[in-house]
């Protein structure tokens, strides 16, 4: 087995405004999508075309390739 996951490993740290970019495409044709709620569940939000849903965690956190986060320099303060 050669793959090695980087995410994955410890539970993910999702938090709300990150962007998730997924390994799959949303029918639409986005990739990234808005996180507006992190918990047991999450509530996203397409990118592309806007549309929000829940999706448990446990299901959703094997989808995501890269977490990105806007504002890191508020938190090193
Ligand atoms: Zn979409």
């Amino acid at each position: 087995m050669l793959v090695i996951y980087i995410l994955g490993v410890t539970e993910m740290d999702v938090r709300p405004a990150d962007i998730l970019v997924m390994k799959k495409n949303h029918p639409c044709g986005s990739k990234s999508m808005y996180v507006i709620r992190a918990g047991m569940d999450f509530k996203l939000r397409c990118t592309g075309c806007g549309r929000e849903f829940m999706v448990p965690r446990n299901k959703i956190e094997r989808h995501i390739k890269q977490i990105c986060r806007d504002t890191p320099e508020n938190e090193k303060k």
